[in-house]
Parts: structure tokens; sequence; C-alpha cells
């Protein structure tokens, strides 16, 4: 049978649309799937702390009198699984915060260098470390949201501290439209393989290992979804034992470039 040209191009617009339509529904169930696996993930995440103090209180009441190590051991083991519960709690609300502001997008120039070096002067501080802000020039404006890109600045510069004992240091540039952001530790380093996975939510490299450091695995995914809403990129490159180096760009504010 030949059909009619005209005909031909009707069959071929009503597939295109059925593509499309099918290509839609795909996107929204791949969406509809991260959702829940989102879900069952963060109450599994939850659940985990709160079983822990649930186990000890009782252990607590039934010996806690007359067993003054155990007493002590409960008591610490509560205290980190409380502060844990608390971080995995904020960073929850950051993502959900993140999500809600989607819409609502509030950019103006916010100096890098200044903001940097207020976060890392504030960090230093609390974790009595060394970091150390060399900056290619004082005035390079980002074009972006102060609040997040603070955000930004705390989780990369935390993560540095937290798996390094050596001085972090911190670089900022610019490169054509773009303010360049490297943080460099010399710290335990990520094993190659799991690099790819670092930005997923909830990963941690190595969960017994870190588990002291009371990670949640969320901080870098948060950190990719702040750097990924003004248009930038993170990556990170790292050697197990050598050190970590996470590099930000974010483009700059007009007057900046
Ligand atoms: P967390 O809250 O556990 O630090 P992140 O999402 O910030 O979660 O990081 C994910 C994992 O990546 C961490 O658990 C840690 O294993 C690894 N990681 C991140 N930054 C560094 C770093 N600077 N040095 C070594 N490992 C790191």
């Amino acid at each position: 049978v030949t059909l009619s040209p005209k005909i031909t191009s009707q069959k071929d617009e009503l597939g295109k649309l059925g593509q499309t339509f099918n290509e839609m529904i795909e996107a929204l169930r791949e969406h509809d799937e991260k959702q829940k696996q989102f879900v069952a993930d963060a109450s599994h995440e939850l659940r985990t702390p709160l079983t822990v103090i649930e186990s000890y209180t009782s252990l607590l009441r039934r010996w806690g009198a007359n067993d003054p190590a155990l007493r002590e051991e409960a008591l610490q083991a509560i205290q980190a699984e409380t502060s844990r519960l608390k971080g995995l709690i904020q960073a929850l609300l950051r993502l959900a915060e993140l999500e809600r502001m989607e819409a609502e997008i509030s950019f103006q120039p916010v100096e890098a260098v200044a903001l940097m070096r207020e976060t890392a002067g504030r960090l230093s501080v609390a974790f009595e470390r060394d970091l150390v802000v060399d900056a290619a020039d004082e005035r390079i404006v980002c074009w972006g949201e102060p609040e997040p890109l603070k955000q930004l600045f705390v989780i990369v510069l935390d993560n540095a501290v937290k798996y390094s004992r050596r001085p972090v240091r911190i670089r900022l540039s610019r490169e054509r439209s773009e303010a360049v952001i490297v943080v460099k530790d010399e710290g335990i380093g990520i094993p190659e393989a799991d690099i790819p996975h670092l930005f997923e939510r909830f990963y941690r490299v190595d969960k017994m290992r870190h588990r002291s450091s009371g990670g949640t695995g969320l901080g870098l995914s948060i950190a990719k979804q702040i750097v990924e809403r003004h248009n930038g990129s993170i990556r990170i490159r790292s050697r197990e034992t050598r050190g970590t180096e996470v590099e930000i760009r974010l483009p700059l504010a007009e007057e900046s470039s």
C-alpha cells in the first residue's frame, strides 16, 4: 500500500508525539523511583542512630545504676548518636530548603574571597586548624546567592578538615568568566572506585571508618545541588593516603569579569 505524502507525514508526526510521550513517562517514572529511593535511604539513616539510642537506653535502665563503665559508654554513645541525628536532620532540611528555593532565585554579586576568608576563619577557630586562603585577586565577584554559597564553602572546608590532620589550602582565582576555587588537603584521600559516587545522597566511602567523624553522606550532594543552581561545576581529584582536591567553578558577576 502506498500512502499519500500527507498521510505519511501525519504518521511521522504521530510517531514523534508517541515517542515524546514515552520519554516523558519514562522521565517521570525515574523521578518517582529516585524519590522513593531517597525516602527509603533517609528513613534508614534516621532509624540507625535511633536504634542505637534505644538499645543503650534500655541497657542503662537495666544495669546503669550498678555499672559505672557501662553507664559512661552508654551516655557517650547516646550523645554521639544524638548529634548524628541532629546533623542528619539539618542536612535533610537544607536539601528541602534548596528544593523549595528552586523557584525563587535571587542572585546578586557575591564577594567570593571575602566570603571564603570569613568561612575559613570561622572553621579555623572551631576546629583549631590552619586553613590558608590564597587569592590571586581580592575582588573575585560571583553571581550567586550568599547563603547557599556559604553553605557550599562550609561543606567542602569541613570535609577537608574532617579527613585530614594537616593544614588545608584554599586558592581562589579567575579564568575567563569563571571564579575557580580549589580546596586542597593532605588527608586520607579517597579510593578511585568511590570517586564517581561521591555526589550521591548518603554515599560514604567507608561507613565504619567515618562513623566517628559524624558524616551524613549528604554534604557533597548538597554541594553539587548548590553549584548546579549557580550554573557552575564541582570536581574532585584524590589519591588515597595523599589527599584530596576539590575544584569549584562559578560564573563571575559581570562587574568582575
Ligand atoms: P560526609 O558528611 O560523610 O562527609 P559528604 O557527602 O560530604 O558526606 O562526603 C561523602 C564521602 O566522601 C565522605 O563520607 C568521605 O568518605 C568522602 N570525602 C569527602 N571529602 C573528603 C576529603 N576531603 N578527604 C577524604 N574523603 C572525603
